[in-house]
C-alpha cells in the first residue's frame, strides 16, 4: 500500500510543483529501485509487509512501465522523422534553431548586434500604430530582422490607391484590413516570429494596456489625435517612442524617450496644428519612395536601441527632403513643463 502511495504522491506532487517530466519519472525509477530492494532476500520481511506488494509484482510493473516508454519513444522518434519540424518551429527562447541561425548569420557577424543583440531581438516586443505607409517598410524590417513579437494596430482597409506606397500590402488583398494583409506578409517573409494584429483605431481605452504589453512603439500614423496620445501614455509608462512623418516631399523622424533624458514628441512640438492646417498624404501627395526611407529608418532605430548598438536618435530630429536629396539633423531638448513629460527628465 505505501508503495503505490508513493507513486501518487511523486506524481501528485509533480504536477503540482510543475517538475519536468522527466525528473518526476526519474523519481518513479528511484522509488521502484527502493521497492524491489525492500522485497530483495536479504532484507527483513517486515519491511517488504511495510511497503507492500511483493518482489514480483513491483518487478512486472517496473517491466510494464519500461515497455510502454520504449514504446513511447519509438513512437515520437518516428513522428520526428515523417514530420520535419515546421517552417514556424521556433527553438525554445533565448536559444535559436539552425535554420535561424543561418537566417540571422548576417546580423550576427556584426560586432555591434551579435549572438547576443539578435537574441535581444527574438525576446522584444514591438507595437507599431499604422500599418500605412511607414508601417509598411517598419513591419517588413522589423519582422524581417527578428523581432520576436510584432503587434500592429491600424483599423483600415487596403485600397488601390495605398499600393503606390504601402508595400506591405498587395493587390489581391484589397478590402481586406490592413492589420491581417500586414500579418501576412510578414509572416510569409518570417514564419519564426509572432505577429498580433489589432483590427481597431488606437484610442483613450485601449492605448494604456496595449502599451505596457510592450517595450517600444513605432508611431507611423499621419493622425494628429493618435500621435498626441501615443506620446503620452509612452511617456507616462516610460518606453521610449520612435515617432516618423512624412509628406509629399519631406519626412522626420526622431526617438522619444524622457524616461532616458531625451525629449516626448511634444516637447518638440508642443503646439497641435489646427485641423487642416497640415496636409495629410491623401489630401497633398507623397513621393512613393519617400515612406520607404523614412520607415526603414523607423526599423534601424528601433533595431539600434533593442540591440543597444550606436547612437540612437534619442535629442535629435532628423528631417529628410528628399526632393533635393538633402538630410539636416537638429538637436532637440525636453521642454520644461511639458504637459506630457514634465520636461524634467
Ligand atoms: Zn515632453
Amino acid at each position: 500500500m505505501i508503495g503505490l502511495l508513493g507513486f501518487l504522491v511523486l506524481f501528485g506532487a509533480g504536477r503540482w510543483l510543475g517538475w519536468a517530466a522527466r525528473w518526476v519519472w526519474l523519481a518513479a525509477w528511484g522509488w521502484l529501485l527502493v521497492l524491489l530492494l525492500a522485497h530483495a532476500p536479504y532484507m527483513p520481511p517486515e519491511l517488504g509487509a511495510f511497503v507492500g506488494g511483493d518482489l514480483r509484482g513491483w518487478f512486472l510493473l517496473g517491466a510494464l512501465a519500461a515497455v510502454i516508454m520504449v514504446y513511447r519513444a519509438g513512437l515520437s522518434r518516428l513522428r520526428r522523422r515523417v514530420a520535419p519540424p515546421a517552417a514556424g518551429a521556433a527553438a525554445r527562447p533565448g536559444t535559436f534553431s539552425a535554420v535561424e541561425r543561418e537566417r540571422y548569420a548576417r546580423h550576427i557577424l556584426l560586432r555591434e548586434i551579435g549572438g547576443p543583440g539578435q537574441k535581444s531581438l527574438k525576446s522584444a516586443r514591438v507595437l507599431v500604430v499604422g500599418a500605412g505607409g511607414l508601417g509598411s517598410p517598419a513591419l517588413l524590417y522589423l519582422a524581417a530582422s527578428g523581432v520576436g513579437v510584432i503587434g500592429v494596430i491600424d483599423d483600415d482597409v487596403v485600397e488601390g490607391s495605398n499600393l503606390q506606397r504601402q508595400i506591405i500590402h498587395a493587390d489581391a488583398r484589397i478590402g481586406m484590413p490592413k492589420v491581417f494583409s500586414a500579418e501576412i506578409a510578414m509572416k510569409a517573409l518570417n514564419p519564426f516570429i509572432e505577429v498580433r494584429p489589432y483590427r481597431r483605431r488606437l484610442d483613450e481605452s485601449v492605448v494604456a494596456d496595449l502599451v505596457a504589453d510592450y517595450d517600444l512603439v513605432l508611431d507611423g500614423t499621419d493622425n494628429f489625435d493618435t500621435r498626441y496620445l501615443v506620446n503620452r501614455v509612452c511617456a507616462a509608462a516610460g518606453k521610449p517612442l520612435i515617432a516618423a512623418a512624412i509628406t509629399q516631399w519631406e519626412g522626420q523622424i526622431s526617438v522619444y524617450d524622457p524616461a532616458r533624458g531625451g525629449p516626448c514628441f511634444e516637447c518638440v512640438f508642443p503646439q497641435r496644428p489646427a485641423p487642416g492646417m497640415v496636409p495629410t498624404c491623401a489630401e497633398a501627395g507623397v513621393a512613393a519612395p519617400l515612406p520607404g526611407v523614412i520607415g526603414a529608418m523607423m526599423a534601424m532605430e528601433a533595431i539600434k536601441l533593442l540591440t543597444g548598438a550606436g547612437e540612437g536618435l534619442r535629442g535629435r530630429l532628423v528631417i529628410h527632403d528628399a526632393l533635393y536629396a538633402e538630410t539636416r539633423v537638429i538637436g532637440v531638448k525636453p521642454r520644461a513643463g511639458c504637459a506630457a513629460c514634465g520636461g524634467g527628465g
